[in-house]
């Protein structure tokens, strides 16, 4: 088994409901469990100003999946919750990344691990610092220390 984080996201169509549900899913994924979920945090929209406010969480994985196995995965769980990609930075009512999964890197045109932009994303480090206080971002750093880089940024526990 392999430990994976997933960032969580929404901000459309009731956003708790989405990722409480996605987290339901996730659990449901073969060969794998969530081990251990964040709070629920609240963040500005990153880009795209003009929409609604995100909630955020994060949750480890144990998995028996492979990165770009767990990753179809995720894309089939977005699409049950009928995101539509419109444009880049656009509202969405689920959206989940793969931030970092225990066989490392990888880089190929449809899976770059670990995720390009969350050393620099307040709303995916909160919530990973929150339950994996000690975690690394390879070629980044540790997420409490690019926590710290991003103050500019607000993200609110909420729950
Ligand atoms: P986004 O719209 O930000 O969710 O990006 C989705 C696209 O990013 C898809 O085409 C994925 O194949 C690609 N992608 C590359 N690396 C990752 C990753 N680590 N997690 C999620 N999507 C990824």
């Amino acid at each position: 088994m392999a430990t994976a984080y997933v960032g969580i996201g929404s901000n459309l169509g009731e956003p708790r409901r989405q990722i409480e549900a996605a987290l339901d899913e996730l659990d449901r994924v073969p060969r794998t469990r969530v081990a251990r979920r964040s709070s629920l945090y609240r963040s500005a929209p990153a880009g795209h100003a003009d929409q609604p406010d995100f909630l955020n969480a994060v949750a480890r994985l144990e998995t028996g999946l492979d990165a770009e196995a767990l990753l179809g995965e995720l894309q089939a769980i977005e699409q049950r919750h009928g995101r539509e990609r419109s444009f880049a930075n656009a509202p969405r009512t689920l959206d989940l990344d793969l931030l970092l999964h225990e066989a490392g890197a990888a880089g190929t045109p449809r899976l770059t691990l670990p995720h390009p932009r969350m050393h620099e994303r307040a709303f995916v480090l909160a919530p990973l610092a929150e339950i994996a206080p000690d975690a690394e971002v390879p070629g980044h750093g540790r997420a409490v220390e690019l926590l710290a880089r991003c103050a500019g940024q607000h993200v609110a526990r909420i729950a």
